[in-house]
């Protein structure tokens, strides 16, 4: 797609596996998906074009595609990226203690003013009594690390297009502030 677009921003996807990344990407991105395989490296990535405040943005959302325990893609796959979706399962406690290790990760390598987003995925399952991270505690981690928190559901559709639209209004916003 080679349409006329006012800015082109970079975002990625992160957390651990099976948290529902793929399935974020692919329901937020009916536009275009793409999968790139190689050998050693397995990238997937998204384009959606959003009008934010009378600006036509493209973002191009790279997923890890099942390859989050590659270290050797880490640099070039947060590179230009300004913004990042952090990722858990609110039914699958660990995903949520890596959370401090993906953060970590991201502030290393990713831009400094890097978006992050944390959504707790699969928040259609609360109900079933097999949740085991309270909407609180992500709330509380996103608090302290300056980040702004939703629970999501990419199989019901819940607050996925919201937790995109904000992450790239927020990009949007510093592209603005920082004249790019
Ligand atoms: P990834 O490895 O993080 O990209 O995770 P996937 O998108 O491949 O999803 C892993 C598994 O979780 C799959 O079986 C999905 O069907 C399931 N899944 C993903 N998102 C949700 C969700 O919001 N709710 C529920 N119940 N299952 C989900």
């Amino acid at each position: 797609m080679e349409d006329e677009c006012d800015y082109l921003f970079k975002a990625v996807l992160i957390g651990d596996s099976a948290v529902g990344k793929s399935n974020l990407l692919s329901r937020f991105a009916r536009d275009e998906f793409r999968l790139d395989s190689k050998p050693t490296i397995g990238v997937e990535f998204a384009y959606r074009n959003i009008k934010v405040k009378d600006k036509l943005i493209k973002a191009q959302i790279w997923d890890t595609a099942g390859q989050e325990r590659f270290r050797a893609i880490t640099s070039s796959y947060y590179r230009g990226a300004l913004g990042a979706m952090l990722v858990y399962d609110i039914t699958r406690r660990p995903t949520f203690e890596n959370l401090p290790k993906w953060i970590e990760e991201l502030r290393h390598f990713g831009d400094p003013e890097i978006v992050i987003v944390l959504c707790g995925n699969k928040s259609d399952l609360a109900g079933h009594g097999i949740r085991q991270v309270d909407e609180r505690e992500g709330r509380t981690l996103a608090e302290r690390e300056r980040i702004w928190f939703m629970e999501t559901s990419a199989l019901a559709n819940l607050n996925v297009e919201e937790a995109f639209l904000h992450m790239i209004t927020q990009i949007h916003d510093i592209a603005v502030r920082k004249n790019l």
